[in-house]
Order: structure tokens, then sequence, then C-alpha cells
């Protein structure tokens, strides 16, 4: 797990170094992207691939490399098998400290890998229901951009831990968005209801899986806006993440969701996306 990818170089982690003039470094002038490895394959890589895409276009870092490549490349040499791949690009190093960017920067392209538990392997039964607490949603204005600027991020989950919290769900306006890493669903009479996309939330890969796994699977689900109440007043709240697959939030702000128990909806869609990691696994 020690090898990591440096501006075209495989090498052992601790001999990777990054100017301080880098502005990843100075100004989280960069974007990221997260990306589950089951059994040394990609996990809906391509998505991921066309969302940085997205990323560097709308802030304009340039990023024209064999993305697929590189990435299938680090994996092999850490060992395969379940990773979790964390890939950053960075406007570069502009060997001084200056807002005002030259547009022919070299960007800077870093990639390490860290383990994953594919969610295929856990039964139903051994996951754990998570807390959530809702507070302020303090992001920029372009939450579509997986933009490394992460400190309302950090801020806020800090916030939940202190609070012996998993998560917390993110309020803007009265609605409510996104998890601080992770998309949000509600349950209510067996319909899914999940914000819509937008530049207030990022469009997570899977959250586009499980309204795909839904739509296969005759379960009505509506994107809408969702404000505290309605979160509140859920049967069921789920949060989806590509590392975490789709997880059952059963306590928010120190009220049970519905009977405070794992939804009957939440463990037929993580049936369905597990079967669905299963068969890209083992190609069946
Ligand atoms: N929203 C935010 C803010 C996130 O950081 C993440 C994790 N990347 C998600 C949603 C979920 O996206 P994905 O399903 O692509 O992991």
């Amino acid at each position: 797990m020690n090898t990591v990818y440096l501006n075209g170089r495989y090498l052992p982690a601790d001999e990777a170094r990054i100017s301080p003039f880098d502005r990843g470094f100075l100004f989280g002038d960069s974007v990221y992207e997260v990306i589950p490895y089951f059994r040394g394959t990609g996990f809906r890589l391509q998505e991921h691939i066309a969302r940085l895409e997205h990323s560097l276009r709308a802030v304009r870092i340039r990023g024209d490399l064999d993305w697929v490549g590189i990435l299938d490349q680090l994996v092999t040499l850490n060992g395969g098998g379940n990773l979790s791949v964390y890939l950053q690009v960075t406007r570069g190093d502009s060997g001084s400290r200056s807002h005002v960017y030259d547009a022919d920067l070299e960007p800077t392209v870093f990639a390490c890998c860290a383990p994953v538990r594919d969610f295929a392997s856990i039964a139903t039964e051994d996951v754990k229901g998570l807390v959530a607490i809702v507070t302020a949603d303090l992001r920029w204005r372009r939450c579509d951009i997986k933009s490394t600027c992460l400190l309302p991020n950090i801020l806020v989950v800090q916030q939940a831990r202190d609070h012996q919290a998993d998560e917390a769900l993110l309020l803007r306006d009265g609605l409510v968005t996104e998890g601080t890493s992770s998309n949000v669903f509600v349950v209510r009479q067996g319909v899914i209801y999940t914000p819509k996309r937008s530049s207030e939330i990022l469009g997570g890969i899977t959250r586009e899986l499980v309204l795909e796994l839904a739509d296969e699977n005759g379960i009505q689900y509506q994107e809408t806006d969702i404000d505290y109440e309605a979160l509140m007043a859920g049967d069921e709240v789920w949060i989806s993440s590509s590392t975490r697959g789709v997880l059952p939030v059963t306590v928010i702000d120190g009220h049970p969701v519905g009977d405070g128990e794992k939804g009957p909806l939440w463990a037929r869609m993580f049936e369905l996306l597990t079967r669905y990691q299963r068969k890209l696994m083992t190609g069946e």
C-alpha cells in the first residue's frame, strides 16, 4: 500500500515530495476523486473519470492524462484487491504565492491507495445504523466540483464526532443538501426522495447507481427539495458514497428515524447494490 503516483512516477510514499509553492497546498487550488477498486477492478471507473474531467474543466485546470492507465497501474503495484484510490490534481507549482496563475502551469498529479472494505462481503444484519446531526451547510456554491477545499466539511464532521455522531447532514436555505462526504435519501411510504442534482451537491456516483437500481427494480423515487421537517418525518434515511455504499441513518439530532431500526427498503437497496458489486467483481 506504499507505492504512490506523483507526476509520471511510481515511488514509495516517503519519497514523494511536493513544493510548498504548489497551488494545491497554498490555496486548495485543486480537485480530487476517490475511487474504490474491488478485486482490482475500478467501481464505476468511467463515471469517476467523467466527474474528474467535469471538475477539471469547471476550474480550468489542464488534465488530459490516461487516468485509467495511471490508476490501474497504481492498483496493480499496490497488490490489487480491495483498495480505495485517492487522485488529486492541483493547478501546479507557481514558484511563488500569487492568486493569479499562469495558464500554462503543469498540473501536479498525485495518487495513493488505502484499504477499503468491499460491501458485498458485509451481511445486511452486520451493518450498523448511523447517528447523524443536522447543521448549516457553510460550503461554497459549486459543490458539484470535487474541490479539495474541504475545511467546512472537516469542521462539520468533527462537530458530528464531538456529538458521538457518524455524519453531519447539511442544510442550506432551509433545505437538505447532502452529508459532509455522502448524498442523502429519505424514504416515505415506500418512495425514495433525494435532493435533485445541482451546484449545491456533489453528483455522487453511488447516488446515480442507487437511482438506477431503483428504476430497474420498480422502486419509486423522486428528486426533490427536502426540508428539515421532511427529513425528520422520513420512515428511513440513508446516505451513500462510493467507499461506503448505502448506509442507514437511524438517529438524527437525537431522534429515532422511523422506528429507529434499519428500514426494509434500505435492506433491499443494500442487497441490490451488493449484488451489482458482486456481479462486477466476478464478471457474471
Ligand atoms: N457528497 C460529498 C460532499 C462527497 O464528498 C461524497 C464522497 N465523494 C459524496 C457526496 C458521494 O459521492 P460518491 O458516491 O461519488 O462517492
